[in-house]
């Protein structure tokens, strides 16, 4: 009735209404499947190119509403950002990627598992403890852990440089995201606290296709090069590809179908 009234007072539009009431169920219906459990993890190999070895995973969200039906990443990450419940996503996640990694991260020398991290969870003041609580209590080292973000600066730069500093200062390394699809120049890129670039897909599936896909990957490999940060290269599905980057940068980490695709922790390749 409230709802109505809201309507027939004329204060907000049959569009408006349908938007603002129909997307807080999505969020709920979002919010509630998180806190019911059903936010789980797959891992994608990040495979050293030149000689194929694995050497660390990406753990990626998984979400399904309760008919079992997936919900896409990049529509429940957005949502919950929005939502003001990512915190809750960042610390599921934790926990569970130190859990279900643990015994590979303590087997494996210099083996690492990459966390995606929202701007909002790096500026979140209480993040860097609980991260540090979670690694100590499995007897792990922050180094095993890489924190990806996004060069998608929504927050002040200097703000989100001062937060990704804590973390680093703790021993957390970061990756840059998405590398090329926003829009760091090359002085904050060298001002960020971080010790690789993720080149995104887009320019990796350019290559051999598009003469600026090849450009934009030469480019960053050369800058990577220049500011002495690891080079990964996201979205290698073609032997084509690799083998141009490898040509670019020998020391250059893969990632891609051509690897493995993102699979749940007990299907990981050894
Ligand atoms: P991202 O971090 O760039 O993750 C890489 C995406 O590329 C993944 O999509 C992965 O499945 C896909 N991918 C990997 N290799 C290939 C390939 O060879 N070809 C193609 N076509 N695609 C490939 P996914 O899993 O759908 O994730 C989408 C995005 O959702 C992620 O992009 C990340 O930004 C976000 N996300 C996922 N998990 C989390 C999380 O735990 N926290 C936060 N904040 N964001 C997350
Ligand atoms: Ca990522
Ligand atoms: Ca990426
Ligand atoms: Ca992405």
């Amino acid at each position: 009735v409230a709802m109505l009234g809201a309507l027939s007072g004329g204060g907000i539009s049959l569009a408006a209404f349908l938007y603002r009431y129909g997307s807080r169920s999505f969020s709920e219906k979002i919010r509630q499947a998180i806190e019911g459990g059903r936010l789980t993890l797959v891992y994608q190999p990040l495979v050293r190119i030149h000689d194929r070895q694995m050497v660390g995973v990406e753990a990626l969200a998984r979400l399904t509403d309760e008919y079992g039906e997936d919900i896409a990443p990049d529509v429940f990450i957005k949502v919950a950002e929005e939502g003001g419940f990512i915190d809750r996503v960042a610390r599921i996640v934790i926990r569970t990627a130190l859990k279900e990694m643990r015994s590979r991260l303590k087997a494996t020398a210099g083996f690492h598992c990459g966390i995606n991290l929202s701007t909002g969870d790096i500026l979140d003041e209480t993040l860097c403890d609980f991260l540090d609580r979670e690694v100590k209590s499995h007897g792990l080292e922050p180094s095993q852990v890489v924190l990806e973000v996004t060069e998608r600066a929504t927050a002040d730069p200097e703000q989100l440089i001062g937060s990704m500093e804590k973390f680093r200062q703790r021993g957390y390394a970061f990756y840059l995201d998405d590398f090329g699809t926003g829009y760091s120049n090359l002085a904050y890129l060298a001002h960020l606290p971080i010790s690789g670039i993720k080149l995104d897909r887009m320019f990796t599936q350019a290559i051999g296709k598009e003469a600026m896909g090849s450009t934009i990957a030469e480019n960053v490999c050369a800058v990577a090069k220049a500011l002495n940060l690891q080079l990964i290269v996201e979205g290698i599905e073609t032997e084509e590809q690799a083998q141009y980057i490898d040509r670019l940068s020998p020391a250059a980490i893969g990632q891609g179908w051509l690897y493995g695709r993102p699979v749940p922790a007990e299907k990981l390749r050894k």
